[in-house]
């Protein structure tokens, strides 16, 4: 049965009964239900006409939507249907409150902390189902001594490893201690003596190792000098995209006269796409710094243009980026070069895959049923307002 919005929420909110035949109580929060319009699964051709099937907190199918027959259907006019929006590259707001009001109110319903000290692992973990913004998390940021982040962040921040046991070991340490990813960095910063970096040996013994007990690895790099170590060491995911180059004590630009990505540079994008290596631009932050300009945005067309595989993160809360729906960095993306349906990708399925998320991020069956519902296209605009946001099947608004 097709039910008006009203009838539809006080049926899952188990408060009344609606429809012959059909009492609430045998739909509780969690319940058995449809969600019809145009389903965007995240990745793939959009459906008109469809409706996610949801039981349990989890996407039972997708079918066409006139063939609904054993549960409430809500179907407002013009709506499309797709996954949560996963924000993958953010930090603070560790608490499952926080999250909540900060994130998922919003339409953001997982999150990717890329770098928190140790002591807010136990809160990031906790995550009741259908309440607050699933979180995956990294711990603190594996460096070697007195490397980034130590020289401008707290030491809490960074755990050090000196050596290819140290960097193994760590890795050990922060898997047990229940991390999903693990964070390195390849900084030299911008200071004319650069900041130490890790040796080959050191960052190898860590990828392997996270590697081995199914972590991926997200490394930090600003500096194009970083780019070819990082992915020597065997790194899953570029955190920023490379804007400045110190080569070798010569400081470069990251272009060529015609703001084309430098011949190195291009390459290297291209051993990213050959190697499978995602890059999480943070297009927001960076466009707030005196960086605003191609040298941001030319080497993300090019590595889209390639095919390279992108991710949508901020690095909410610095330089005054904001919580919520990443509205800035969708129009950020685009204006790199990303059409709606790459952008959407970038949102959901890509985010997912880096923040190590196998249960979420697009919508197929058996995949958490955590789904936004808007009003036409899934644009920014549509999404600065969700008509509906669903956590693990709770109707959160
Ligand atoms: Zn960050």
């Amino acid at each position: 049965m097709t039910l008006s919005r009203r009838e539809f929420l006080t049926l899952l909110g188990g408060t009344a009964l609606l429809a012959p035949g059909v009492h609430a109580s045998a739909f509780p929060l969690r319940g058995t239900y449809a969600l019809a319009g145009v389903v965007h699964p995240g990745r793939g051709a959009p459906m008109p006409g469809h409706a996610v099937l949801v039981r349990a907190g989890r996407i039972e199918g997708v079918v066409p939507a006139k063939t609904v027959a054993d549960r409430p259907i809500l179907a407002p006019e013009n709506v499309s249907i797709l996954p949560g929006v996963i924000n993958a590259h953010c930090h603070t707001l560790h608490s499952a409150r926080e999250r909540r009001e900060r994130w998922l109110l919003c339409g953001v319903t997982s999150i990717g902390d890329a770098a928190s000290p140790l002591d807010a692992l136990p809160a990031l973990l906790d995550s009741p189902p259908g309440t607050t913004a699933t979180a995956s998390t990294c711990g603190p940021m594996l460096c070697p001594p007195g490397g980034y982040p130590l020289p401008i962040h707290s030491p809490k921040h960074g755990m050090v490893a000196a050596t290819p046991r140290q960097g193994a070991d760590a890795v050990k340490r922060l898997a047990d201690l229940g991390v999903t990813r693990i964070k390195i960095a390849f900084e030299p910063g911008v200071m004319p003596e650069p900041w130490p970096l890790f040796d080959p040996a050191t960052a190898a013994a860590i990828c392997d190792e996270a590697h081995r007990l199914g972590l991926g690895v997200r490394c930090h790099v600003e500096d194009l000098s970083g780019l070819g170590p990082a992915l020597d060491a065997g790194v899953s995911v570029i955190e920023h995209v490379p804007h400045r180059w110190n080569d070798r004590g010569r400081i470069r630009s990251v272009l060529t006269p015609d703001d084309a990505p430098a011949p190195y540079y291009l390459g290297l994008l291209e051993r990213m796409v050959r190697d499978g290596v995602t890059m999480t631009p943070t297009l927001d932050v960076f466009t707030r710094t005196p960086w605003n300009g191609p040298a941001l945005f030319e080497p993300v067309r090019a590595f889209h243009a390639m095919g390279g595989r992108i991710a949508l993160g901020n690095d909410f809360p610095y330089r005054r980026t904001e919580a919520g729906m990443p509205v800035r960095e969708m129009r950020l993306l685009a204006r790199a070069g990303l059409d709606k349906a790459a952008v959407l990708e970038a949102a959901t399925v890509s985010a997912a895959e880096v923040c190590g998320f196998t249960d979420r991020g697009v919508i197929a069956p058996g995949m958490a049923a955590d789904l936004l519902m808007v009003r036409g296209e899934p644009g920014p605009d549509a999404l600065k307002d969700p008509l509906h946001i669903v956590k693990e099947g709770v109707f959160i608004r």
